[in-house]
């Protein structure tokens, strides 16, 4: 067996037999990870609480041939203040569920890895509106996975312009002679909110102040691409308070 270290934050875990767990594990450099953590479950353990779900850690690991073993673990950051918070925590899930799903097992990718922690951070800062710090990540994820949503152009077309009809289907905005004339039309705010999480920091996202009508509007097309273009549906996504 080869020894290898890894960053990496943990996604999510199950038990296994009396002490033991599974974890798996977003890395920097190998891509989704799953590893068994011996002993963990033990009030004694070794690793001491540095493998629960939003953990960012440095890892030494043995390869193994199905799961890999670790051996050990150092906090890089355990991102507490985001864990003692019940409305952080409810859009961090979504958020480790989302690359859990769109992450593939010892595919690198350090695009996704990086967004993640980027995320976690704005969420352990305190924003405002941690749903909104969801949208932005979850908007930005479909850009790292090829659905990038056409905002400013026509998503059938091409043609620049501002639109207030969206079609998740066809991937963005769709001018007045592509649109099919099922798309209800929008909310004037809710296209430039739209634009302002996709485009924007992330860590601003959760300090923004749409109305309630963009707010909702873009929650639900944010959430609508997502399950059209990966093709999985967000089960936390409506746990999250807005
Ligand atoms: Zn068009």
């Amino acid at each position: 067996m080869s020894l290898y270290r890894e960053q990496g934050v943990v996604l999510r875990t199950w038990k296994l037999g009396e002490a033991d767990r599974i974890v798996s594990i977003m890395t920097q450099g190998t891509g989704k990870v799953r590893a068994v953590a011996k002993g963990v479950r033990k009030t004694r353990s070794r690793f001491g609480g540095r493998l629960e779900p939003f953990c960012h850690v440095d890892l030494s690991l043995y390869k193994g041939r199905n799961l890999d073993v670790v051996t050990q673990v150092e906090a890089v950051d355990l991102f507490r203040s985001l864990r003692e918070d019940y409305d952080r925590v409810t859009a961090g899930t979504a958020m480790l569920e989302a690359i859990d799903q769109v992450a593939e097992e010892r595919e690198p990718s350090v695009r996704l890895f990086l967004l993640l922690v980027r995320a976690l951070r704005a969420l352990d800062a305190g924003p405002d509106e941690p749903s909104l710090t969801l949208d932005s990540f979850l908007l930005k994820l479909l850009a790292v996975e090829g659905y990038r949503p056409a905002l400013t152009q026509c998503a059938a077309c091409g043609t620049p312009g501002d639109s207030n009809r969206f079609s998740a289907a066809r991937g963005g905005v769709l001018c007045d002679r592509c649109r099919s004339g099922t798309e209800s039309p929008l909310d004037p705010g809710t296209i430039p909110l739209l634009v302002e999480l996709l485009d924007g920091d992330l860590a601003a996202a959760g300090g923004a102040k749409p109305g309630a009508t963009a707010r909702r509007e873009a929650g639900n097309l944010v959430r609508s691409s997502v399950e059209y273009h990966l093709d999985r549906r967000l089960r936390s996504y409506p746990l999250v308070s807005r």
